[in-house]
């Protein structure tokens, strides 16, 4: 954008008037900040012209690239027609193919029941967490639980509007608005570099075992749900992120975690909220458990790869929450995925006032629906789930190159989620206490040298758009390992 010469820059607009979310705004104003100004595939450019690799998908949001022509094309042609006009009352072309497509993938073939029939549309993460919330809760009320109650995962995160955080066990964000929250409880989530229950040796690197246990957690899930029960008030849902909790830091679940975890939960008649927010949309790999320690490679030959996490592990929820990739990363879009038991749940008389009374003025928007379709379309050609196997690989290969460096204390790869743990020494994996900001300067250093991505915490996060280069791969994972040389020394 050209801008007149007296009048200020972005960076200063940007600086006098924006808040921005998760921000220290002391430190933010410190600096200049980086414009971005456009983008293509996986690079992103700013204000001055310098171009940056987009590590983290633009916040896990991107999937096929910026400024993808097919997807441009799709909102190009639905601005033609219409960018908006509104759910409540009306029905739009778009969001009615997309709700189609959405129950076809999420019930893919020789997944057990229940299946998912019925699509609510809304604006993002948070309110798809919040809907599926809602509607547990109504259903619970509707079956007969007087105090529906939920259980969710140490670490948890699953959107930052009231009912979301409820269900976030992370004190840093969430502990703030304890007197605006509903309890829910929490229980351990299996993190295995932390787990006080894994005997593995801290040796190094990609020859170590990452579970040594009897699945302590699990035996505690179990026990947790066996007392509620006594207490006469069953757990009503059971929330989690599957195969990897992303804002925990990246908590990759060992094989067979999830599937046990759901099993327990069904067993004692709790529903499943599965988020897959961030896991959605082939995010965590389609072909194999990744984790470098993960021995077994499951070489699925589908035509079409698993797209969401949960039935990778052949668990299929009560309750799906999409949004993130749903656009491809273009538009804020969320949708909720439920079956048709509790759509059935919501039906009566109009005087008998089981509405759903829960909707947001964009839900089903034209212009999002129409990117999700075109965004959907590329997801399940052959081409993209090619590069992304290829791409997974590419970065499992670079990532081994990371465990010669003595701050590296864990990695964790799923697919194409990555986190990369930074400790002060990897034989104690003693933390950098959160004041240190580690994982702030590593990746204000990745910045400098060309990429960008956010930490959490003393976590790295890789998370690239699909269409990430073999190069850039290798360019990205290169300046993890130069930033750490720079802020830790060699
Ligand atoms: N759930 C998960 C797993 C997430 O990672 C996030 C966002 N990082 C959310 C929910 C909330 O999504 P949003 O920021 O779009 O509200």
């Amino acid at each position: 954008m050209n801008r007149q010469p007296n009048k200020p820059s972005l960076a200063q607009l940007d600086h006098k008037y924006v808040w921005h979310p998760f921000t220290q705004m002391r430190d933010w104003l410190k600096s200049e900040p980086i414009v971005i100004t456009s983008g293509k595939g996986s690079v992103v450019r700013d204000v001055k012209g310098r171009e940056y690799l987009d590590a983290n998908s633009s916040i896990w949001t991107n999937l096929h690239g910026h400024n993808h022509p097919k997807i441009n094309a799709a909102i190009n042609r639905q601005l033609k027609k219409i960018a908006h006009s509104s759910a409540l009352g009306f029905a739009n072309e778009p969001a009615s193919l997309l709700a189609e497509q959405l129950v076809t993938i999420a019930n893919p073939k020789g997944i057990k029941p229940p299946h998912l029939r019925k699509v609510f549309f809304s604006d993002d993460g948070s309110t798809a967490m919040e809907v599926a919330l809602k509607l547990a809760y109504t259903f619970a009320r509707r079956t007969g639980r007087k105090q529906p109650k939920f259980l969710s995962l140490d670490g948890a995160y699953h959107g930052d509007t009231i009912g979301a955080v409820s269900l976030g066990h992370i004190d840093l964000f969430h502990k703030a608005y304890s007197g605006l929250l509903f309890k829910s409880d929490k229980t351990a989530a299996p993190y295995c570099y932390r787990c006080p229950h894994n005997r593995a040796k801290p040796e190094r690197a990609d020859a170590r075992t990452y579970r040594k246990c009897n699945w302590e957690c699990l035996n505690k899930l179990e026990r947790q749900f066996a007392t509620q029960k006594r207490k006469a008030n069953p757990y009503t849902g059971f929330v989690f992120e599957p195969l990897m909790q992303g804002a925990a830091g990246m908590i990759a679940q060992p094989e067979g975690w999830l599937r046990r975890a759901t099993d327990v939960a069904r067993e004692y008649g709790a529903q499943l909220i599965a988020d897959e927010v961030m896991t959605g949309f082939g995010r965590v790999g389609q072909a194999s458990r990744l984790s470098p320690f993960s021995v077994k490679v499951r070489d699925r030959q589908d035509a079409c790869p698993t797209v969401f996490a949960s039935h990778i592990e052949g668990v299929q929820p009560d309750f799906m929450a999409l949004a993130k990739g749903l656009t491809g990363g273009y538009l804020p879009m969320a949708a909720t995925l439920t079956t048709q038991k509790v759509f059935d749940a919501f039906l009566g008389r109009y005087d008998e006032f089981k509405t759903f009374f829960h909707g947001h003025s964009f839900t089903g928007n034209q212009l999002g629906a129409s990117a999700s379709l075109a965004s959907l379309e590329i997801l399940q050609s052959q081409e993209s789930i090619r590069a992304r196997k290829i791409l997974e690989e590419t970065l499992r290969d670079e990532l081994a190159k990371l465990w010669t460096l003595p701050n590296i204390g864990d990695m964790r790869q799923m697919g194409l989620a990555i986190g990369i743990e930074l400790v002060r020494d990897w034989r104690t994996r003693e933390p950098f206490a959160l004041r240190e900001r580690a994982g702030i300067r590593v990746c204000d250093a990745m910045a400098r040298k060309g990429v960008l991505t956010r930490p959490i915490g003393n976590v790295i996060v890789l998370l690239p758009p699909y269409c990430t280069t073999h190069s850039q791969a290798r360019r990205i994972v290169q300046a993890v390992y130069e930033a750490c040389e720079e802020i830790f020394g060699k």
